[in-house]
């Protein structure tokens, strides 16, 4: 799965012949003499496609997350050694798009029951997506089926033994189900955040700080900081209410797992006169939030939330909902889905609008239409005369956030990882004063001593 690897035919022959664990890998052979070795597959110095091997001298290893950034084309972390444990922080892309193929050779899948419950989902359309857009994937259905039949799920706080460690997990934030992952081996207590959140959501409960020795942080919003949520969330309600007075609907392009549901509490508590329309994978995802509630904040009100709005479900309902107040929609960044579908036929009328909720990443439609005004739908550049208006509801914690909980964590080490370089220096230079802060690159190996 090095870089040349990506370009052969995804063939299952071919697959088990070049993608043997270790042929490739630049992991080094002999467990560390010392302290803990940290190993970054992916995700070091950029968002998303993470992965990292973690061991020490008891040879217990375990990777954490393994993703693949959907970008055009899609980014992917270098080929991991062999693992016979790995641990998902989340159900989001970039955090377990590249797990089918691990789960091939034997590794086991630790994460939440909600994490494992939507991962299906997320692995099915990564599979259509590569499929329709012609991009290479390491895995194909069957390594899916296979990874399905090998997640491990645990309760958030309970004990699980991996080689000499014990580990747990604790809620993270973000989205519901999401982990942070507590370690204690017989040198040190390493706490893995995931992706972070430090306040509350619409649906899921913060996260609180551990204290660890070596704390390996997310840093996307370091240097930055958020908009207070609850004025930003009025100023969206205001902002849909206004295009609805004026006769218009509000598209709300929104990621399957976690914002899409966000806008929907939102809006039901908010304004529940209005007539909302939801469609898109965020539904099915929904429907597995509800089968697993002890990870919703307040579940009851996302089912309700949930009732509340109209699903769309066929191609009828798709051209009802052209007449809604509302369009909660896939794909976030209007890179597919339903969302195209939409704009198609609501740009037409100027009384409409655009309503942006998440980040929009570099090549992706949303920030073409933001810098250009046009998106491509079914292959034409197509000028999109509406009013495009963003909204700040992140669910990753900002910089001072971030800064705050780490001190809480009273670490001797910070990693920071999944962020851009400017994000991390940032970071650095503000808790480098008190405590050893590290700005690990891919492939290249971190050996700490506590
Ligand atoms: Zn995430």
């Amino acid at each position: 799965m090095g870089k040349g690897l990506l370009h052969i035919p995804r063939t299952r022959s071919e697959n088990m012949v070049l993608y043997t664990p270790g042929s490739s890998s630049s992991y080094p052979d002999d467990p560390p003499e010392n302290g803990i070795r940290l190993h970054f597959l992916g995700g070091a110095g950029e968002v998303g496609n993470v992965g990292c091997i973690i061991e020490d001298n008891t040879s217990t290893r375990v990777l954490v997350d393994y993703g693949l950034a959907p970008t055009k084309p899609p980014r992917y972390p270098s080929e991991s050694p062999s693992v016979k444990h790995a641990i998902m922080t989340h159900a989001h892309i970039d955090h377990i798009g590249m797990a089918p193929w691990l789960a091939t050779y034997g590794t086991l899948l630790h994460g939440t029951d909600l994490t494992a419950a939507v991962s299906e989902i997320m692995w099915s359309d990564t599979y259509k997506v590569s499929d329709i857009e012609g991009y290479p994937l390491a895995w194909d259905k069957r390594d899916m089926e296979v990874a399905l039949d090998s997640w491990m799920p645990h309760k958030f706080g309970e004990w699980f033994a991996i080689g000499d460690w014990n580990c747990r997990l604790h809620p993270a934030g973000h989205i519901p189900g999401a982990a942070m992952i507590e370690i204690k081996t017989p040198q040190a207590t390493i706490l893995w955040t995931g992706d972070l959140d430090t306040r509350d959501s619409p649906n899921a409960p913060r996260a609180v700080p551990i204290d660890c020795d070596i704390l390996c942080m997310e840093g996307t919003y370091g240097g930055r900081t958020h908009p207070n949520r609850q004025e930003e969330e009025g100023r969206f309600v205001a902002r849909v209410l206004e295009v609805v007075s004026r006769g218009g609907t509000a598209l709300i392009p929104a990621f399957a797992s976690g914002r899409g549901q966000d806008i929907l509490r939102i809006l039901h508590k908010e304004a529940p006169g209005l007539n909302v329309h939801y469609d898109g994978m965020g539904t099915r995802v929904t429907r597995e939030w509800l089968g697993c509630p002890e990870f919703i904040r307040d579940a009851s009100q996302m089912e309700s939330a949930y009732r509340w709005a109209r699903r769309v479900t066929g191609k009828s309902d798709r051209r009802k909902a052209l007449r809604a107040d509302v369009i909660v929609t896939t794909s976030g960044m209007l890179d597919g889905g339903p969302a195209l579908w939409y704009l198609n036929r609501l740009r037409h009328d100027g009384s409409n609008a655009i309503l942006l909720t998440g980040y929009q990443a570099e090549g992706s439609g949303g920030r073409r239409l933001l810098e250009t005004g046009r998106l491509p739908i079914f292959g034409n550049q197509t000028r999109i005369p509406l009013e495009i208006d963003k909204f700040a509801l992140s669910n990753h914690a900002d910089h001072p956030s971030l800064c705050k909980f780490a001190r809480e964590c009273k670490p001797s080490h910070v990693v920071l990882f999944h962020a851009d370089e400017g994000a991390a220096k940032a970071i650095k230079a503000e808790l480098a004063v008190e405590t050893k802060v590290y700005l690990p690159s891919n492939s290249q190996t971190l050996e700490l001593l506590n």
